[in-house]
């Protein structure tokens, strides 16, 4: 469902991508490891397009997320273009990113209203039901700043299957929750994985990573260094770089 091909990315002449390729199964939970400033973040950026590639090409489904192949190159789309590509890959922050003005349930409608043609009706219904799966229905209409941390990350995860996307990408989405919270969010995405949502989850939660990631991949220095089953690469991991970083966060 994911193809990632040989992605290179540098900024200011530093390369935090080396070459990655990744490809994601439809169905399949895909947790990526790695010390900080490996490249996690880059990598699910270049996934949705939030970052352009320097070489490589990363596809959902077939299709280029920002890009079109024109005369056997690749071109970059227009804006509204990729805005519309953009919604069959669902991202979700650590600092949650929600509009502050917007109420839950408007923060979850306003990307489908401008995008997806949706009258206001239909709309507001899928958001409803949305809330009611990630445990917020009588929250509809609370503002970002009446909402505890993992209320907002939960806020956040409806937001961004409200467009349907056809992969859903998460990047640390517990490092900023207070611990007693991290539960609530854990669950909503481990409710997902059973679903059969296609996910890529960048975590330091190593016991969630090994409960719920079909595949677990490591990261290091901008090249992904080992990857395999969660008992695999957390349990008898083969590569130096992949013991160091394990034996730091267990
Ligand atoms: P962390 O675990 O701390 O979130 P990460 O693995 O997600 O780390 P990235 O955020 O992908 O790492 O960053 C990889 C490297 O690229 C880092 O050295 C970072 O400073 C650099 N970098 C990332 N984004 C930018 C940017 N927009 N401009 C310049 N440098 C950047
Ligand atoms: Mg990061």
């Amino acid at each position: 469902l994911v193809e990632v091909h040989n992605v290179h990315k540098s900024f200011h002449g530093v390369e935090v991508l080396k070459g990655i390729d990744l490809t994601v199964q439809p169905g399949e939970v895909v947790a990526l490891l790695g010390p900080s400033g490996s490249g996690k973040s880059t990598l699910l950026r270049t996934i949705n397009h939030l970052e352009t590639v320097d070489a490589g090409s990363v596809t959902v489904d077939g299709e280029f997320i920002g890009y079109e192949l024109r005369h056997g190159k690749l071109h970059e789309l227009r804006e509204r273009e990729i805005l519309q590509r953009r919604t069959q890959v669902g991202i979700v922050f650590q600092n949650f990113h929600l509009f502050p003005h917007l109420t839950a349930l408007e923060n979850i409608t306003e990307a489908p209203l401008a995008l997806k043609r949706q009258g206001r009706g239909e709309a507001r219904e899928l958001a409803f039901g949305l809330l009611e799966r990630v445990g917020l229905a009588e929250k509809a209409d609370a503002y970002p700043r009446q909402l505890s941390g993992g209320q907002q990350q939960r806020v956040a995860i409806a937001r961004a299957l409200a467009l349907q996307p056809k992969v859903l990408l998460f990047d640390e989405p517990t490092s900023a929750l207070d611990p007693e919270l991290v539960g609530e969010v854990l669950d909503v995405i481990r409710d997902l994985a059973k679903l059969g949502t296609t996910l890529v989850i960048v975590t330091h939660e190593i016991g969630f990573a090994r409960e719920v990631a079909d595949r677990v991949v490591f990261l290091d220095q901008g090249r992904i260094v080992e990857q395999g089953t969660p008992a695999d690469v957390l349990t008898r991991p083969q590569h130096p770089r992949t013991r160091e970083f394990l034996a730091k966060v267990l």
